[in-house]
């Protein structure tokens, strides 16, 4: 009986929302941008009503029961309206939906990562104080010590296999060690397996110190100045008073910056002065450039009250330590190591303090997870407006504008930076998604850099850099005349705001700025144009009017130089530019028995058969010149004796002479399919040469063996 008078409301309530939206339709006129909360409910409902016809067709759930986030009305007098799917009052893992509305309030379009189909017992087995004890037992979690309260929460989880009911649980280790982490891990309800885990600290790794003398916002009381600006920006900056050497366990013990006048220049007071500065500058830049008052949009978070006042500040906490090499953004508030004095200074360069904030406005607005290819995206969004209000500070764009961290960076090193926008390869980050880090299936862990998001995250960089200031890319060849920063900057920021949710991936990014680049310029604009070529030039997605360049083979760059050497080691998507000849060699991008991926290159099979496989590449004198492979072996030999078949590694002129044979494997060699070993063989020997890397099969004449090679390196 219950349900029956839901379906009847909800029928009601679709009859009237019809209603006016086919009014609306016919009037043809703006309907927001008058009383902004009646906008808001107006454009809710209507975006509600889309929803439901939307669940119509697919089965995605009761759309009555899904969370409104937030809805937007922009200077644009679009309305966007935010929405979480919930399924029995638990909210679904990265799965939004977006409703974009014109002025009128016709439906512009959708951003759907809603998920179809979700099944799922939605009563936990479990408590949460057990999700906890499960989660420290993961190697996330370890017999780790948290220094804050764990965040413990129920999502439904979409696994590999199925869904899960599961705790995300958030376990902050916030000490200032090598360990300092936010590692979160999620934990089957009904199970206790753990399904999904990432590292949720976001962080820049990365008088005044770095800009002079400058003027920064104080407040006084009683002959007292504190470094904090209640009215106006609502900042404080706070000092953990941690001298490098010692550690509390908490990082130091925050305390206020206090003055008997208003002259910061003692030596403690100096990153502290620089961090206040950033924040700042980076609150102006927002303000100015794209009307947005701090980090929420309101001034805030506010996380410790203000000495004068007793308002809520925006914390900037200075000293973290002991000598910890980076910054992050955690828990609302920006923190700040002062490095080692070898391989940074105190992280509180202005493109840092950019860098931190903005991972606040992230959290805000896409929420991107910190992991994977949307973590990537986090990252350099940072980066990108990083650079901004670095820029903003300047007073102009400059060639130092493209570098992240310059100024703390290696002090003993001039000239270098943690990362370029302007030319990613240069200091050994991807510029160009078919050079990305991690290419195909990869689990999230700290040594991974969550899949590479510091890595990855400079091929949305230099396609910004490209937008904005313009150039040609490296591996693709594609020339981008830049539309400038005023213009790149707004496109990225509604992008970011407006269209992109924790899902999205980089062909999602491509979609999310052309759909800010229509709303800002039309969609055959300049500025579009600009931002289709832009994306094109990184390979993700093709030019306007024009075919998908195919990247020429180049060497593909890693993090901390050493770069990659070998073209597609991975063999995702195809064998190119690997040649393959004979009758047995054989390459698959679906086979059943990837190491990494889908795509893998294998040999033998067949009996009396011989194949072969090459690259050709230059080794340069400044590389390692180690070769690395993953490789499987089965066979249905049974000697352990006698090699029947065999896979020859080898190095070959590129006339195809012989030169060395580093490595011969065999049927002995044989395991189970699927279970891979790495291999790693020295070419040193080839260094400032040009050579075939080449692995080669000879099969006899009876009883078969396969070899599969995958993920394939050359430093
Ligand atoms: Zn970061």
């Amino acid at each position: 009986m219950k349900k029956f008078l839901g379906i009847l409301a909800a029928i009601a309530v679709g009859f009237f929302a019809f209603g006016i939206v086919t009014m609306i339709t016919e009037a043809n006129e703006p309907i927001f941008g008058k009383n902004q909360a009646d906008d808001q409910e107006r454009a809710k409902q209507i975006s509600l009503e889309i929803l439901r016809g939307e669940s119509l067709r697919r089965q995605i759930g009761n759309v009555d029961d899904f969370t409104v986030k937030r809805v937007e009305i922009d200077d644009l007098k679009m309305a966007h309206t935010h929405v979480q799917q919930t399924i029995n009052g638990i909210p679904v893992w990265e799965s939004e939906a977006i409703v974009h509305l014109k002025p009128d309030g016709e439906l512009l379009n959708i951003t759907d990562q809603l998920k179809e189909t979700v099944t799922v017992n939605t009563e936990p087995n479990f408590k949460r104080s057990e999700a906890l004890n499960l989660a420290k037992q993961t190697g996330r979690g370890g017999t780790r010590k948290l220094t804050d309260e764990p965040k413990i929460d129920l999502w439904i989880y979409r696994g590999d296999d199925r869904d899960h009911l599961a705790y995300r649980v958030e376990m902050p280790r916030i000490d200032g060690t090598a360990k300092t982490s936010v590692p979160v891990v999620f934990i089957d309800a009904q199970t206790g397996e753990k399904v999904f885990e990432y590292d949720n600290l976001q962080t820049g790794t990365g008088s005044s110190l770095y800009s002079g003398t400058v003027t920064i916002s104080t407040s006084t009381s009683a002959g007292t100045f504190y470094m904090e600006e209640p009215t106006g920006r609502r900042q404080g900056t706070f000092n953990m008073n941690n001298t490098g050497n010692t550690s509390t366990g908490t990082g130091g013990t925050q305390s206020r910056y206090t003055g008997t006048d208003d002259v910061w220049s003692a030596t403690n007071e100096r990153a502290g002065v620089d961090a206040h500065y950033g924040a700042a500058k980076t609150f102006d830049y927002y303000q100015t450039v794209h009307g947005r008052n701090g980090i929420d949009g309101n001034f805030g978070p506010g996380t410790t009250t203000s000495a004068v006042g007793a308002v809520p500040l925006v914390v900037s906490r200075v000293h973290f330590g002991p000598s910890y090499n980076n910054a992050f953004w955690f828990n609302n508030q920006m923190t700040y190591g002062d490095g080692d004095g070898s391989t940074f200074t105190p992280l509180t360069t202005i493109d840092i303090c950019g860098h931190e904030m903005t991972h606040g406005v992230t959290e805000r607005t896409a929420n991107l997870t910190y992991a994977r290819e949307s973590g990537a995206l986090n990252e350099s969004m940072s980066d990108i407006f990083g650079a901004m209000v670095e820029a903003f500070a300047d007073g102009a764009v400059s060639s130092n504008t493209w570098l992240i961290g310059e100024d703390a960076y290696t002090p003993g090193t001039s000239g270098d930076a943690l990362r370029r926008m302007d030319n990613p390869n240069a200091v050994g980050d991807p510029d160009h998604y078919s050079v990305r880090l991690y290419p195909g299936t990869c689990t999230p862990s700290n040594a991974n850099d969550q899949c590479g998001v510091h890595t990855n995250s400079s091929i949305q960089n230099h396609a910004y850099y490209l937008m904005a200031a313009g150039g040609t890319n490296r591996v693709s060849g594609v020339t981008v005349t830049g539309m400038g920063t005023n213009d790149a900057a707004r496109v990225f920021y509604r992008a970011l705001t407006v269209y992109m949710t924790a899902s999205t991936n980089f062909a999602g990014a491509r979609t999310a700025t052309l759909n800010a680049a229509t709303d800002l310029f039309g969609s055959g604009s300049t500025q579009y144009n600009t931002v289709a070529t832009g994306w094109c030039a990184v390979g993700v997605g093709s030019c306007p009017g024009g075919p998908t360049p195919t990247p020429t083979p180049t060497a593909t760059p890693t993090p901390g130089g050493g770069g990659e050497l070998l073209v597609n080691g991975a063999f995702e998507s195809s064998v190119s530019p690997w040649v393959s000849s004979g009758t047995g060699a054989f390459y698959t991008n679906a086979g059943s028995y990837p190491h990494g991926g889908t795509g893998y290159i294998y040999f033998g099979v067949n009996n009396s058969v011989t194949g072969q496989s090459y690259q050709t590449v230059s080794i340069p004198a400044t590389a390692a010149g180690t070769l690395t492979f993953w490789l499987n072996v089965t066979s249905s030999e049974t000697t352990t004796t006698v090699q029947y078949d065999k896979l020859f590694v080898e190095v070959r002129n590129t006339a195809g002479t012989l030169l060395a044979t580093p490595a011969t494997y065999s049927n002995l060699n044989k395991g189970t399919a699927g279970v891979y070993s790495q291999k790693s063989l020295n070419l040193s020997a080839y260094k400032g040469q040009t050579v075939r890397v080449q692995f080669r099969t000879t099969m006899d004449s009876s009883i078969t063996t396969t070899f599969r090679v995958d993920d394939a390196s050359l430093r």
